[in-house]
This record gives C-alpha cells, structure tokens and sequence, in this order.
C-alpha cells in the first residue's frame, strides 16, 4: 500500500487520495490535495431566516465548513439573501449551498439575489424534469452558474434516479448474454447519470473545476461500488455519503462503515453523515461523527482524542469512566483556546484513561499522556505517564485534579509557540 501523506501529516497507511481538480467554493477549496470537507445540512424552514441562521451557526460551530439548505419555493429563494446578509453581519463567512428539486431553473431565475448569495448550487439530474424539459431546465442551471460564477454540485441519488437512464440500461440488460442484477443496474445508472450530467455541464460551458459530483445511495454495498465506479471516470472531487444513514447508532454505524471504505481506498473530498435527528438531539451531531470519522481513520485532526477501556469485572467503581467523560468535555472546553492562542498540533495529541493495570500502563504509554487507575484489589494510587515514561502516581481521590494539571503542563511544554521555538534552537 502506498503511504497516505495527506494535509495535515497522517501517520495512516491508507491509499493514496485519488487525484482530482480543486474547486473553489466561497474561500475554501475543494479537492486535489486539500483537506477532506466536512458538510451538513439544516432541516429548518428555509423562509424562517431566523431559525436558519441559528442553524447554520449551531452546525458551523460544530465543525460543519459548508452548510446545505433547501430552497424549494419562492419565499425561500427570496430568504437566502437575509440568511446571508445575517451571517455576514455577525462576521460568519460559512459557504451556503441551495439544495434545488424540480423547479432550480425557475428559483435561480426569478430571485437573482438568491443565486447570487449562494455559494453552490446542488442539482440532482433526476429532478430537473422530465422529456425534452430535461436538457433545457438544466442547462438553464448550468447558465445561471455560469453568470454568477458559481460551483455546482450534481448530485445524483438512487431514490430520484434519472428514469431515461436508468431505462435505456435495463433495456440494454435483458438483451445482453449475462444479465446483471436489479440492483447492480441500479449503480451502474447512478454513476451513468452522473458522467453524463459532468459532460452535459461542461459542454454547456461551465469549467470543469466547478463541479462537485455525489452518487448517494442508502445502503452501503452499493454506495460504496457506486462511488468505486465512478472515481476513474471523472476528474472532479467527490462528495460522499448515504442518502439516508437513518436514526442513531444505527445511522452512525452505517456512514462509518460507507465513508470508511471509500476514504481509506483514497477517495472522497467531501463528506456529510445523513442521520435521522432522534427528537429533540442537535443537529449538530451529524458534523461530530463526520469529524470522528475523519479523526479515527487518522485523516483530520480536530481536537485530541481520549482513548479509554470499556470498564469489566475488573473494575466495579464508575470513577475512570466519569472520568474520561470529565477529560472529553475538559479537552473539547479547552481546544479553542489552545488552538487561538497558536498550539499548532495539540489537536492530534492521544490521551488515555483506562480502569486497571491489566492494558492501562500499555495503553497509557501509547498516548501522549496518559492515565491508568487502579483496579479492584489493586494498589489504589493511579499512575500518569507521559510520552511512555512513568512521571508520577496520585492518590484516586486527587487523580482528576492532578491529571487535568500534567495534561496543562503537557500541553504548554510540547505544543506552545515557546515550546516550538525552544525545540527549533536546540535542533
Ligand atoms: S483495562 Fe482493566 S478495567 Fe479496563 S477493560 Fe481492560 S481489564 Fe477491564
């Protein structure tokens, strides 16, 4: 395998990233060597400006670098200019894509300030009308893009699959020797559509650097060989995900699985994990597995990872998995200070509390730093290590304090623009 050297030093031995153009979309880049996007979307009215931009924000804060609304009527076209304009006002420069179904050459066309506004516009060739009105309301998109000098996203999905497509290869299917499977035609339309739609767009004239391309499909196999099929074919980035990834760990483990493949053989440039919100969760959950993904296949760093055992028989108290909890959230409340104040790298550092002797000194001499607690029936002091070195062992009673303490001085000693230089002078 070929050693993975993606943007930000990954130590993976993952395939190379898959070679594509770089389209720019508001002022971040996607594609070719740069950093894999981490996309969501709102599920709010788009004509309530208020209640998307306290979206968009929510989802931008959690990571999200382009968000997605829908536009699917007139007074939501006429609202993206405001949810613009509110952005911009609070200083918030995330990149806004239009989701446009069936009526995008209408929309486009009759709210210029909402083709304007917006940052990419997604189209999905199976919804942009049927017949002859095919050709025309696409190309009307392609146009508008054009004018206003904007990316696209085509967007193909298995569930709004262009029909002539899809059509013409089964035709061809039951005439041929070795008939393939429903599904199996199914792919190959979906990634057919989206060659075609890419060549349609660029002979209509829009430059093949402003175009995204997307063949989601709700079940992983397929999605995956979807995407496998279409990678050698086109020269755009890709953006990956399941159409629909479904409800909780269900969903989570299905865009794990989906985006994990794919990332690992080198291709997507963008990702979006689908999940259906259980009731009353933040939206924003969607970004937090997309950037764990990212981060557990060692691909992104966003803040420092914790690794901790998953407690046994061995360990009866609750005390290290509060713990790690404790360590999460104190490492997520201090990330962004670390990283306004210049700890360049702090975001890759591995932290471990782990519940007892039996892999907690391994584990924690792995990490950075580290922690490992006493088990049942065990010497009740609990060991820290850093950088595999044994540096101290605290009573359990003042383990949290003491620990949060060596991670500060850790982080100052190893990551601080002091730290970096007194490295650089004595190299
Ligand atoms: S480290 Fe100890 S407590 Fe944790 S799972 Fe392993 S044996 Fe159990």
């Amino acid at each position: 395998m070929i050693i993975h050297t993606p943007e930000d030093g990954s130590r993976s031995n993952w395939a190379k990233r898959r070679k594509s153009l770089q389209v720019r979309v508001r002022d971040m880049y996607i594609g070719s060597d740069n950093p894999v996007a981490v996309q969501s979307m709102t599920n709010t009215d788009t004509g309530d400006v208020t209640a998307t931009v306290a979206q968009i924000l929510e989802l931008y804060k959690a990571g999200s670098e382009l968000v997605r609304f829908t536009v699917q009527n007139k007074r939501m076209a006429e609202a993206v200019p405001l949810i613009r304009k509110a952005l911009d006002d609070l200083g918030y420069n995330v990149p806004l894509i239009g989701d446009f179904h069936y009526n995008g050459h209408q929309l486009l066309k009759e709210v210029p300030a909402c083709a304007e506004a917006l940052d990419k516009y997604r189209i999905n060739p199976g919804n942009v009308g049927f017949g002859d009105k095919h050709d025309d309301n696409f190309k009307t998109m392609i146009d508008v893009a054009k004018d206003y000098d904007k990316p696209v996203r085509i967007g193909v999905n298995w569930g709004s699959l262009d029909q002539t497509v899809l059509t013409k290869l089964m035709d061809e299917n039951i005439r041929s020797k070795a008939p393939k499977s429903a599904e199996e035609i199914t792919v190959d339309a979906v990634v057919e559509s989206a060659v075609q739609s890419v060549n349609k767009a660029i002979e209509y004239g829009l430059a093949p650097n402003k175009i995204i391309v997307s063949t989601k499909i709700s079940e992983v196999p397929y999605m995956v060989q979807a995407y496998e099929k279409l990678a050698p074919r086109i020269e755009q980035p890709l953006h990956l995900g399941l159409t629909e990834a479904g409800l909780g760990s269900k969903g989570v483990a299905a865009s794990s699985a989906a985006l994990s493949l794919l990332l690992t053989k080198g291709i997507g440039d963008t990702i979006r994990v689908s999940l259906t919100p259980v009731p009353g969760s933040s939206r924003a959950e969607e970004v937090t597995v997309c950037r764990q993904i990212l981060q557990s296949l060692d691909i992104r760093h966003f803040s420092p990872l914790v690794s901790s055992c998953p407690g046994c028989g061995r360990t009866t108290s609750t005390v290290f998995q509060e713990m790690a909890q404790e360590l999460t959230e104190y490492l997520q409340l201090r990330m962004p200070e670390w990283k306004a104040g210049g700890y360049d790298g702090v975001e890759e550092m591995k932290v471990a509390v782990m519940g007892c002797v039996v892999n907690g000194p391994g584990e924690s001499k792995r990490a950075q730093i580290g922690i490992s607690l006493p088990g049942s029936g065990e010497n009740p002091s609990c060991l820290i290590y850093e950088d595999g070195k044994h540096v101290a062992s605290v009573k359990a009673a003042e383990a949290r304090q003491a620990f949060k303490q060596h991670l500060e001085r850790y982080v100052q000693t190893h990551y601080s623009k002091q730290a970096k230089e007194k490295q650089a002078a004595q190299n």
